[in-house]
Formats: structure tokens, C-alpha cells, sequence
């Protein structure tokens, strides 16, 4: 839709100008720094950083109403920097002029209501956001999406020249680096590092489709992520990892747009994300704070943290309901399916602690919980997931799962709506999938296939037929009738077909 089309008091709103003065705070110390240079923790106390925008009363002087109409106009543009995340431009980068916004055509995700079948089997009504449907499938993208074009505004501005990028990943950080990185040769190519055997054969390839540097470390992901911080404190590197505040900026587009999905009534709504290195749920929380305070949304959601029992350092820290008796532990990661979030030592934990903190504060009531599901659960409730019309991943299967404690627990109850995260395509982990129809998950894992979710292909050759075509060798005449006919009689005796 054309400017002129727009209502006459939405049109000075729809086009953002860049507005709002960005600093990044430190969590530790909380002395502030300027966003001219690339920070990722703090020089004086090596904390994480968060973004703030200092000037954020601004917002607050358009009422919540004009926000949503902005928003919901907004959708209606053409224009490629405001298709994405950017559209909600004043909340994630308000400093950024549109021309350095890359946009690939990241967020937006579909919200697809569950059939009654599996609402019922879960016990809730729930939703799935199917965030594997972003261009390198998975969420990440929303974050790169931020940081990327953060840089681009950098070279556009000369403050950097020649950027490497470089990340750590379970898989799909680098997927979405390298993608974006690609995008905006030759000013900035990238460097992924690897768990070797640790990321699936999709996630290798997405990489090095994109022509990134792959490189492939003996160990887990903590091992990597430690390598890439000693890279960025010695070197001028672009650390693209969630440590980079930037990256949870974008990420808060996820909580915008369930505001947005759900015509801005998020009251009764419960929104589940997997944990891994905790700055998904760490932009979660940010997003839908901010757009409390803008008075956007009226209520703060309930937030639920998933992790694996394989990998759950951040329900182990809430298990303890002492605030004051409250300790971090770093854990030993075993095997899991939610590949993508198997972390011991997540970066983004003080984030977190600060945020739910504000978050149950500020909700006058405990909205965040942390749950924690077996492996079989992960795997099981993916599986019904994807046989009752989802693409949902191993980690979709995940916050499944924990939306069944979640019930169990109390924390959900009746006339409550959950919004499930599916963090990727189901495609990029295939692989479990395999291995769970197949029967072969290693020991560790401690996943059992049950047979009601099993399948299989079946080859379908009849004995008495001799015949079948193969690669450039087509049959042809009575040979194909036959082929057709024998295997066609086959396959109707299997499903049992009546005859017209
Ligand atoms: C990165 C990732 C996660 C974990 O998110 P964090 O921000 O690290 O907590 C979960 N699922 C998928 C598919 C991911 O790629
Ligand atoms: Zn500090």
C-alpha cells in the first residue's frame, strides 16, 4: 500500500526516522558505553552487556493505541526494511536509517493453532509459532538480521572496514551468520566454529553453502564458544554470538509479533521457549517488558524456560526458591535431541537473572517458570506434533513437553492459551528422527521408540516380477504392464483397497 493510501494520522507514523540514543549498559557494574564500537562485555568487569535506549520516554508519548495501529498498518508497506523485523523499527534499532537494514525475509512467522486431537492430548489449547520458517530456518535469524545490519550501518559509516565475523554454534548461529555474512560481501565474510559430530548434517551444510570458513573443534559447545571469546578479545573479530547484544535486540521481534498475532491480548497467554544459551529467552522477556511499559500490551504473558534433564543448568538454578540461597552451577552436557540448546554454561544467564527478576516484579506476580522434560518427552511429543500437521524440531517437541509439566505443575491452568516455540524446521534434525524410527538412539540418549510413532518406508518389488525399471533403462511394452500391474495389486492388498 501506497503512503497516500494510509489514514492521514497513521501516514507521519509509518515511516520510522531514526530516533532514540543506544548504550550499551553492563549487567555487572552498569556503567554505560557508546555503540560506535563493537562491545560485547563490559572493559572494566567482563560482564554481558544489554542495549538500552536511554531516550526510551519518547515512546511512551504515543499512546499504546497509535502503536498498534502503526504496527498493524505498518504490515501493509512494501517496503523490504520494514517487511521484517524491522517493523516494529522503534523497539529493536530505532538508531538504524533504513537504507543499512538488511532484510531476508526473516520473522513474521506463522502462528498455527493445534487441532482439537492433540489440544486434547496435550490438556491445553495451544499454538505453534514455526519460527523454522525463517530464511536459514530457525530463529536465529531475527537476531543476525539485527546484528548484521548494525554492522552494515558501521561500514556505511566507515567506523569499520574488512569485518570477519565469528561465531560458536550448536548449529543454527552459524547457519544464520553465514547466511547473512554472504549477503553483504565482500565488506564482511565469516568464520563459523563447530562442535565436531555435535551439529547435524543440515546445520554443516548451511555454512558452507554459504561459502563461510567452517571449523570443526574437538568437544561441546561451551568448548567452541570459549575459543571464539579468546578470538574476539585478542583479535578484530565481529563476535556474532548472543553475547552480542545486538543479536537479542532482533530476537525480540518474537514477543512483538505474539503481541501483534494475538490482536495485542496477551493475558491469558502462556509462551514457551527451549534454553539453551538463554538469549532467546532473555529477548522474550525484554520484548514483552517493553512493550508493557510502552503500554502496548496490558499484561505481561507467562514466560516458561524448557530445558533438557541432558542440559539444564538454568532449572537447577530456580529449583532453589530462596532467592538469597540461589547459586549458579555450570553442568556437564550429556547427549540430547534439543541439540541446538545443549549448553552447560549458558552466556546469557545473567540476563536472565536480571530479567525475571523486573519481569515478576513488574507483573505484580511470578509469570517466568523453568521446566524440565526427559529426552523420550522431547522426542515423543515431536513426533505427535509433526503426525497431527506441524513441522515443529526437536526443541518445538521440547516446549511441548514442558507445556504437559507446565499443566501438571499448575502453573497453566484452564482458560489459558500456550504459545509453543518451534525454534527451527523439523528438517534441520531429521536425523533423531531417523534414529528414532530406526530404533538406533545410542544408550545415552535414553530415548525408547515407541511403535505407535514408528515408521518406515516399504519396498515395494514383488517376487514374481522380474523386471523393473531402473536409471535409463525405462521398461517398456507387456515388461511395464506388468511392473505396474503386480506392484499397483501389492501395494492395494497392503492398504487394503476395495476394487470400483
Ligand atoms: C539456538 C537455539 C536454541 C536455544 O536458544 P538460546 O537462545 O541459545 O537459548 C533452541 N532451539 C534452536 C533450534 C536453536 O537454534
Ligand atoms: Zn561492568
Amino acid at each position: 500500500m501506497k503512503i497516500e493510501d494510509f489514514p492521514k494520522d497513521i501516514q507521519d507514523y509509518i515511516i520510522p526516522r531514526p530516533s532514540g540514543k543506544l548504550i550499551y549498559r553492563c549487567l555487572g557494574c552498569g556503567q554505560e558505553f557508546g555503540i560506535e564500537k563493537l562491545l560485547y562485555t563490559c572493559p572494566s568487569c567482563r560482564q554481558v552487556l544489554l542495549i538500552y535506549d536511554t531516550d526510551r520516554d519518547r515512546l511512551k508519548s504515543t499512546a499504546g493505541k497509535t502503536w498498534r495501529r502503526i504496527f498493524d498498518f505498518r504490515k501493509m508497506l512494501t517496503i523490504p526494511a520494514l517487511k521484517g523485523i524491522y517493523l516494529f523499527h522503534e523497539f529493536i534499532g530505532p538508531v538504524m536509517p533504513l537504507e543499512s537494514i538488511v532484510y531476508l525475509g526473516e520473522g513474521h512467522t506463522p502462528v498455527i493453532e493445534a487441532n482439537g486431537r492433540i489440544q486434547e492430548r496435550a490438556g491445553a489449547r495451544f499454538y505453534f509459532k514455526n519460527d523454522g520458517q525463517n530464511p536459514s530456518a530457525s530463529f536465529k535469524d531475527r537476531g543476525m538480521a539485527s546484528a548484521l545490519s548494525y554492522i552494515n550501518y558501521l561500514i556505511q559509516q566507515g567506523h569499520v572496514s574488512d569485518v570477519l565475523a565469528v561465531c560458536a554454534s550448536t548449529g543454527d548461529t552459524s547457519a544464520s551468520a553465514a547466511l547473512y555474512a554472504s549477503y553483504l560481501q565482500p565488506a564482511i565474510k565469516s568464520a563459523v566454529l563447530l562442535p565436531h559430530k555435535k551439529v547435524t548434517p543440515q546445520q554443516l551444510a548451511q555454512p558452507l553453502g554459504s561459502g563461510a570458513m567452517v571449523f570443526e573443534i574437538p568437544g561441546v559447545f561451551d568448548d567452541c564458544m570459549k575459543i571464539v571469546e579468546s578470538l574476539s578479545e585478542n583479535f578484530n573479530v565481529a563476535l556474532l554470538n548472543s553475547k552480542n547484544a545486538w543479536r537479542i535486540l532482533g530476537q525480540e521481534s518474537y514477543s512483538y509479533e505474539i503481541a501483534q498475532a494475538f490482536e495485542y491480548d496477551v493475558k491469558n497467554k502462556v509462551v514457551l521457549v527451549p534454553i539453551g544459551n538463554a538469549g532467546n529467552i532473555t529477548a522474550v522477556m525484554s520484548g514483552f517488558l517493553k512493550f508493557f511499559d510502552a503500554g502496548i500490551i496490558d499484561h505481561l504473558p507467562k514466560i516458561i524456560g524448557v530445558q533438557s534433564e541432558h542440559a539444564n543448568p538454568v532449572y537447577q538454578y530456580y529449583l532453589e526458591p530462596d532467592t538469597a540461597k540461589r547459586r549458579f552451577v555450570p553442568v556437564a552436557v550429556r547427549p540430547s535431541v534439543a541439540q541446538a540448546a545443549m549448553i552447560g554454561n549458558p552466556v546469557s544467564m545473567p540476563r536472565v537473572m536480571f530479567l525475571v527478576d523486573e519481569y515478576n516484579q513488574k507483573a505484580g506476580a511470578q509469570k517466568i517458570f523453568m521446566a524440565q522434560v526427559a529426552e523420550q518427552e522431547i522426542m515423543d511429543w515431536q513426533l505427535i506434533a509433526n503426525r497431527n500437521g506441524h513441522v515443529a524440531c526437536t526443541h518445538g517437541g521440547e516446549c511441548l513437553a514442558g507445556l504437559t509439566v507446565a499443566l501438571k505443575n499448575g502453573w497453566v491452568g484452564p482458560g489459558e492459551v500456550a504459545i509453543v516455540d518451534s525454534t527451527a524446521h523439523a528438517l534441520k534434525f531429521s536425523g533423531f528422527q531417523d534414529m528414532y524410527f530406526e530404533n538406533r538412539f545410542p544408550g545415552d540418549y535414553e530415548v525408547t521408540p515407541r511403535a505407535d510413532l514408528m515408521n518406515a518406508p516399504l519396498f515395494i518389488h514383488p517376487a514374481d516380477v522380474e523386471q523393473v525399471p531402473q536409471p535409463g533403462r525405462p521398461l517398456e511394452g507387456d515388461a511395464l504392464k506388468r511392473f505396474i500391474q503386480r506392484v499397483s495389486e501389492e501395494i492395494a492388498t497392503l492398504l487394503d483397497l476395495k476394487r470400483i
